[in-house]
């Protein structure tokens, strides 16, 4: 079954240097194929070939679909007490995570799913086609395990998150929960996982517990990420770069040796476009926006020329939006970021977050993975904060 999308006004293909717009590589009046799931053929709309299906664009913008590479979905219990608490004055600290455990144990697989199914389908609605899911509520061996064979159902993007923060019942022993984190909980999450992330942060994981099971994580294949410097500064950032992190996530406390080090990674990689890739600076304005505090500072990343993406930190207790279009609008307002660098860095630079390049991008052999706005241009994303304007979504080239 084949499928043309017609008519498109302004095509988003984030191939720098096909078009217009630098990086986001911007065509117009141009039409694409579409088969079986991938992108087939990108050219002028005149020369549109048949297809089994048309769909008329009308002359909108056309987008990647967004990639959200920092989720977490498997939870149960709702936490918008705590949200109005903070709101009235009170600060964040990140010990709300324990309630959302608890709440996560004592939920049946069927709760979990149907939170995970549910948030999944409401982020797919509003343009994201990509979304990568941790686990790091259940914080059991059996917890852990279940909570990603649940995610994997819906994703291919799991992270295992075991050391999220040290469970009650091991808080006068912490090093006790690191051995269980790198042995058997490991065991049991990673057939189910891509990637291993720590909480690297003051009252959660130092660098030392942090580093050891990261490491053990990487021994087994998984790939690695990190939550670094969100609430102060830390060692999280530099301890990613040196572990070849794909990315380093919230960024929002960073010194001068944090960005030289981000801005110095380069790794060999098998990208389509140029044969390296880099620790990605991932971050977050929704958990900024939902504790009220202050943003972190994408124009010194991007000025030090840090690969930077943009996601939702979809959870609970500190980012309960799914919304990609929320956080570029929360990224040109308040982080200094233009239209245009913050709508890449939801699209090419969350693909460059979990090291794929067959997302985020629209060329022939990318997966057909594309969105349908409501409006002339990608740069109404920002300047209509608020307004839905994902028209029609394809996933895997399957109009949802
Ligand atoms: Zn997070």
């Amino acid at each position: 079954m084949s499928l043309v999308v017609d008519n498109i006004g302004e095509l988003v293909t984030n191939v720098a240097g096909s078009g217009e717009g630098g990086p986001l590589g911007i065509r117009r009046r141009v039409a694409v194929l579409v088969e079986e799931g991938e992108v087939a053929w990108i050219g002028p709309a005149a020369d549109a070939p048949a297809a089994d299906r048309r769909i008329d664009a009308a002359g909108a913008a056309v987008l990647p679909g967004f990639v959200d590479s920092h989720a977490h979905l498997v939870f149960a219990g709702d936490r918008a007490a705590e949200f109005a608490a903070r709101m009235a004055g009170e600060p964040y600290t990140g010990g709300g995570i324990r309630t959302t455990v608890g709440a996560t144990r004592a939920a049946s697989d069927g709760e979990l799913r149907a939170t995970v199914r549910r948030l999944h389908a409401e982020a797919l609605r509003q343009g994201t086609t990509t979304i990568e899911i941790k686990s790091g509520y259940g914080l059991t061996v059996t917890d852990e395990a279940r909570s990603l064979r649940i995610a994997a159902e819906v994703s291919a993007e799991t992270t295992f998150l075991g050391a999220h923060v040290v469970p009650a019942e091991y808080a006068a022993r912490p090093d006790d929960y690191v051995s269980l984190v790198c042995g058997p909980m490991l065991a049991a999450a990673a057939p189910h996982a891509r990637w291993i992330d720590v909480f690297c942060e003051r009252g959660a994981f130092d660098a030392d517990h942090a580093r050891a099971i990261l490491a053990c994580g990487q021994a087994l294949g998984l790939g690695v990420r990190v939550h670094a410097n969100q609430l102060g500064p830390g060692p999280g950032v530099r301890l990613g770069v040196e572990l070849g992190a794909a990315s380093v996530d919230h960024c929002t406390h960073l010194t001068d040796a944090d960005v030289d080090a981000l801005a110095s990674t380069r790794f060999d990689c098998m990208c389509a476009d140029g044969g390296h890739t880099s620790t990605v600076a991932t971050l977050l304005p929704g958990a900024e926006f939902s504790t009220r505090s202050p943003y972190p500072d994408a124009r010194r990343l991007l000025d030090a020329r840090v690969t930077v993406a943009l996601a939702t930190d979809c959870n609970p207790g500190s980012s309960y939006t799914s919304s990609m279009p929320f956080c570029i609008a929360l990224a040109v307002r308040e982080m200094g970021m233009t239209p245009a660098e913050a709508v890449w860095a939801a699209t090419a630079g969350g693909a460059r977050a979990l090291r794929r390049d067959d997302i985020g991008v629209l060329r022939p052999g990318a997966r057909a993975d594309l969105i349908i706005l409501d409006a002339p241009s990608h740069l109404h994303l920002a300047y209509r904060p608020g307004v839905p304007l994902v028209r029609q979504v394809l996933h895997n080239g399957v109009p949802r």
